[in-house]
């Protein structure tokens, strides 16, 4: 890459190119995990589709790899040396009433389409997070708030704008190059950068939900009675509950401070009072708060709380199969509160329901017989003690529930610790995995998209 090809590419740029040395090279390429540092050889801040397919063509030409990454939730291995494509600058956002739909530019995040939706009476199929990037969740599959009822939100997409590694601007849907629009709801960006989707909406304004919170000391009693009372829930029901450790330094809440806590969250799609007749178990328990109340959609991401601030998050995920008293007993004995453990959440959320069933729109997110999904987040900076007590925690948490583990990973849920292609690999059936293989050796053959969980062609 040499200094011309670079003005020349600025000059075809609605956004920008930023070089290292340029003052905001830093901001422009650190997202939401701080525990994946990358250092491209340039940032292109996309601000039209035309940037994008500017910009890889220009990775084409100079022959760099390229990386995609637009908040950084689920940032995956470091972009060196990269062209690094954000495509953060494409917001367009159009909803259409009569046709329950939205167009949203691959620049937004959830929250943004929540609220613009609601305006309609209408609601997308988001996840906890309202600054989740729209597409890095819709590629990846999508495992929704309200997953147990409607399904993944990979299903919702009506058709996808994709820039793919010849510089092609294509729109992909089950009528247009069917094979590529099947890929990449799942295969994240191993086929190009979506600029753009068409979703369905759904017709919803409110729901029961919110979290009960209890203290740690009843962690096995809560968890014992939450596994149970899930087994009994109908699809319009989902659900998870967290075992969460809170540092006792001053930038925490009060409430929070130093504290082992277990919350119990739920998104209940019906009545208030079946939902309220349904958590009525749970309430029993006399949680300590109780925040589970008949609410708005546009308050959903107030269910989970995710944290929004830049964390170094450490992330480690696996799919279960359906736990029983043992898997209580198993995650108690290595994660109860007589244990002393790092800041951060281990989380199991109820699958099943619709998350099981054959999709009408199928893609590449597999891996439907799972009934819960394991999510542990905790954050460490890079080289810091706690990064080893983090490792070590996740490890034993993950070996004491292996007996339940189906093997399997939903690919928008793995993260930067299972990059190695074994790991990506977990991601899908294997049929489904080599009909990746073989459509990634079509489109991709050098494998310019391969700055991600990647699946290498032939
Ligand atoms: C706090 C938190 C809560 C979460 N909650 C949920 C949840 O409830 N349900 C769920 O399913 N997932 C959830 N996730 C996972 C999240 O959906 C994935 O990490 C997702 O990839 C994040 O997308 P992003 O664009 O925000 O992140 P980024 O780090 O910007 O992107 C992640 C990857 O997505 C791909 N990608 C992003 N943009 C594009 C694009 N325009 N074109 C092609 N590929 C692209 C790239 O491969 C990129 O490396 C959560 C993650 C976090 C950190």
């Amino acid at each position: 890459m040499n200094r011309n090809q670079v003005l020349e590419l600025s000059a075809q740029l609605s956004g920008r190119a930023v070089l290292p040395g340029d003052d905001d090279y830093d901001s422009a390429r650190t997202g939401w995990n701080l525990s994946v540092e990358h250092h491209p050889a340039v940032v292109v801040a996309a601000e039209e589709p035309a940037d994008v397919v500017a910009a890889v063509l220009f990775a084409v030409e100079a022959d760099l790899p390229i990386a995609v990454e637009a908040t950084g939730h689920g940032a995956s291995v470091p972009a060196d040396g990269a062209v690094y494509i954000n495509p953060g600058g494409l917001n367009e956002l159009m909803i259409d009433a009569r046709s329950r739909t939205a167009r949203i530019g691959a620049g937004l995040r959830w929250g943004q389409v929540v609220q613009a939706a609601a305006e309609h009476g209408l609601a997308p199929l988001c996840g906890s997070s309202a600054h989740v990037g729209v597409m890095g969740y819709l590629t990846g599959g999508g495992l929704p708030v309200l997953g147990r009822t409607f399904g993944f939100a990979a299903e919702t997409v009506r058709s996808l704008d994709l820039v793919t590694a010849d510089g092609q601007l294509r729109t992909v849907s089950p009528s247009s190059e069917a094979d590529l629009y099947w890929a990449v709801r799942g295969a994240r960006s191993n086929f190009g950068v979506v600029v753009a989707a068409e979703i369905d909406l759904l017709p919803i304004l409110r729901l029961y939900g919110g979290h009960f919170s209890f203290d740690g000391q009843h962690a096995e009693q809560v968890l014992r009675t939450y596994v149970d009372w899930a087994h009994q829930q109908p699809e319009e029901m989902t659900s998870s509950i967290i075992l969460v450790r809170f540092p006792d330094i001053p930038q925490m809440a009060d409430d929070v401070r130093g504290r082992f806590l277990v919350n119990v969250r739920i998104a209940y799609v019906g009545a208030p009072a079946d939902g309220e007749r349904l958590v009525a178990p749970l309430r029993a328990l006399r949680p300590e708060q109780d925040h589970v109340r008949d609410m708005p959609y546009t308050e959903i991401s107030e269910i989970y709380r995710d944290p929004f601030r830049p964390t170094p998050a450490r992330v480690r995920t696996a799919l279960l199969h359906d736990l029983d008293d043992k898997a209580v007993d198993d995650l108690i004995a290595v994660a109860g509160p007589e244990h002393e453990l790092p800041f951060g959440g281990i989380e199991l959320r109820h699958l099943g329901g619709a998350l099981s069933r054959k999709p009408a729109r199928p893609s590449a997110v597999g891996a439907r017989e799972a009934q819960f999904h394991l999510f542990m987040s905790m954050p460490a900076p890079i080289a810091s003690n706690s990064l080893d007590m983090v490792h070590r925690t996740q490890e034993k948490v993950l070996a004491s529930l292996h007996p339940w583990d189906t093997g399997s990973q939903l690919p928008g849920l793995m993260f930067n610790h299972e990059t190695h292609p074994e790991d990506v690999r977990r991601g899908y059936p294997e049929a489904d995995y080599r009909r990746l293989v073989q459509l990634k050796t079509t489109y991709d053959p050098r494998n310019l998209f391969r700055l991600n969980h990647n699946i290498p062609p032939w």
